[in-house]
């Protein structure tokens, strides 16, 4: 296609819930700018990366020309911000363009809406860009996450703690539901609406669950699943997600929003990034436990599609919701065993020693499991280095090479290049000044996180200073 009326949107989201979105555009660009492009997302997407590059594709990624009939809407949502309700979020600076066959195109960064409370509506380039470095390098790591396709700056300067370049990223999503979704719609006591959100839920996430005795049951116990394999998954790479609000929290069990996030160096449960986290809520260590209390609010939200009599109905939502520990831990058991290098009846005592190591020992998380697999093959320097408690180490190292490693299997799925703290803000700070330079190295390099390259040694270590601050909203 070459130009944006071939492209074809569809609406099936704000069509099958208008009261849940405004229609609304995109502010306007002064001078776009193409920063980052994810050639072979928009390849898949059937979206031609070299008309994306010109005028008429930036117009598209910004939003200000819209394909022929296509309705962008922005969509509302409620959720709990911190542990306290907000009745009235929704997309403050975002627009949902449509949907390009299975995935929804979004814009963040694209003006204000009814939804922006006091805020400008608008996004600067460095948090664009940290979305598209983190999300890509999820995507690359295996990681379920909503994927970006493009950041463009907009020429318009915007007033943060200093004026700051304006960007606008263009990110897919097998959809925007969210938690909060559901929150928003079950306090307004619209059980039709109610329902067709489960409907609409259903249908794009697990079709199967339409014929299950209780549907909503069946989306709940989906959610559940999905997401214990997902927040096992952040647990197995270090990631920090910062903001585990139930309107951060999808149905699709892809992780969403990257605004504090951040990757740990050092393991250590207490690890905070987030600036605004100063109870720890979203803690590393807490992570499993916030995403269980999300879980509760969309249970307490789905109480009236399970039964007519919402009391009634709280047994079963309970009966699904202490599934989901249990189903993190398997989720998480069977990730280590697998980053150890050993099978599904490797001793589950191997794992939880080893986790007690790494929480006493403080090793760089990345580099402590890429190290293991040199210990594999025979050579456990590089991962006594990391460890204070050598004798606790060399004693585990015994029963661990006991149990018969695979050496090839670990590096498999034990990356090399995580998106370091102090790499990122560093590809960041150029790529706001007008040098992408470092950024697309970066990106390049987190596109491929198993393979060691030689050259990019800096990539594998971790940084100077342990604390790093990460920021909501910018
Ligand atoms: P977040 O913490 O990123 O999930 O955002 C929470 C809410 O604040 C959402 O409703 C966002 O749309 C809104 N929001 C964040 N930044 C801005 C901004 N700069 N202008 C308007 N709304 C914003
Ligand atoms: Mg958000
Ligand atoms: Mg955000």
């Amino acid at each position: 296609s070459s130009t944006s009326t071939a492209v074809q949107l569809e609406h099936r989201f704000a069509d099958a819930l208008p009261e849940l979105s405004v229609p609304w555009q995109a502010d306007e660009a002064p001078d776009p700018r193409l920063l980052a492009l994810d050639d072979a997302l928009a390849a898949s997407l059937g979206l031609d990366p070299a008309w994306l590059r010109t005028p008429s594709g930036l117009a598209f990624l910004t939003g200000t020309q819209v394909p022929d009939g296509a309705r962008p809407v922005a969509q509302g949502y409620a959720g709990h911000q911190f542990g306290n309700y907000s009745p009235r979020l929704g997309d403050g600076r975002a627009l949902l363009l449509g949907e390009l066959g299975e995935v929804d195109l979004h814009l963040k960064g694209s003006g204000r809406t009814p939804w922006s409370r006091g805020g400008d509506g608008l996004a600067v380039v460095g948090p664009m860009l940290r979305e598209f470095v983190i999300s890509t390098a999820m995507h690359a790591l295996g990681i379920p996450t909503t994927r970006s396709l493009a950041v463009v700056a907009t020429g318009r300067a915007v007033q943060r703690e200093t004026p700051q370049p304006g960007a606008v990223l263009a990110r897919t999503a097998a959809s925007h539901l969210r938690v909060g979704s559901f929150q928003l719609v079950r306090a307004t006591d619209d059980l039709d609406l109610l329902r067709r959100l489960l409907d609409h839920a259903i249908a794009r996430h697990v079709p199967a669950a339409a014929d299950a005795e209780v549907p909503a049951l069946a989306l709940y116990d989906h959610v559940v699943g999905v997401q214990a394999e997902l927040v096992a998954q952040w647990m197995l790479v270090g990631f920090v997600h910062g903001v585990m609000n139930t309107d951060n929290m999808t149905i699709s069990g892809e992780t969403i929003d990257y605004g504090p996030c951040a990757f740990l160096d050092a393991h250590d449960a207490d690890t905070v990034f987030s600036s605004i986290d100063s109870g720890g809520r979203y803690r590393y260590g807490n992570q499993p436990l916030a995403a269980q209390w999300n879980l509760a609010r969309l249970a307490e939200a789905l109480l009236p599609l399970i039964d007519a009599d919402a009391e009634a109905a709280i047994p079963s939502a309970v009966a699904v919701l202490e599934t989901f520990l249990p189903r993190y831990e398997a989720a998480w058991t069977a990730g280590m065993r697998a980053k150890l290098g050993l099978g599904d009846g490797a001793d589950p005592q191997l794992v939880s020693d080893l986790q007690a190591l790494l929480e006493a020992n403080h090793p760089d998380h990345t580099g402590f499991f890429r190290a293991l697999g040199a210990a594999a093959r025979g050579d456990a320097e590089p991962v006594r280095e990391l460890v204070l408690d050598l004798a606790g180490l060399d004693a585990w190292l015994e029963r661990w090479r006991a149990a018969g490693p695979d050496a090839e299997a670990m590096e498999r799925v034990n990356p090399v290049y995580a998106p370091r703290n102090h790499l990122v803000q560093e590809a960041l700070d150029a790529a706001t000044t007008g040098d992408l330079a470092p950024f697309d190295q970066l990106v390049e390099v987190l596109r491929h996180p198993y393979d060691e390259r030689p050259g990019l040694e800096r990539y594998a270590a971790p940084g100077p200073d342990a604390t790093y601050v990460t920021y909501c909203g910018t």
